[in-house]
């Protein structure tokens, strides 16, 4: 029965150095990584920025840090790509994953 053959890709996050853009290694993923953590860091200026671009779902803690929540998809997700790509945040570019 296909339901048993069917195999789960288990893929390990990797934070690159730099960011990358239009990595072809994106291409065929349905946005795992836009769904799968329950938020993303940003800086103060990513915060503002973002803020400006409408984002809902912005934290700003007592402790000083500063998250945009993705937390069951991100709300810039757009049919599995980023809508704000151009703009995302720098974990967002140094953010690559690997099969594992
Ligand atoms: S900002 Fe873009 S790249 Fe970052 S989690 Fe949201 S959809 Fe994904």
């Amino acid at each position: 029965m296909d339901l048993f053959r069917s195999r789960r890709v288990k893929k390990r996050g990797i934070l690159l150095d730099e960011p990358v853009d239009g990595n072809d290694h994106c291409n065929g993923c349905d946005a795992a990584c836009c769904r799968g953590f329950p938020s993303v860091e940003l800086t103060h200026q990513e915060y503002a920025a973002l803020e400006r671009l409408g984002a809902a779902r912005l934290q700003f803690l007592l402790d000083g840090h500063h998250y945009l929540v993705i937390e069951n998809g991100c709300e810039f997700l757009i049919e599995s790509r980023c809508s704000i790509y151009d703009h995302r945040p720098s974990i967002c570019r140094r953010f690559t994953c690997r099969e594992v």
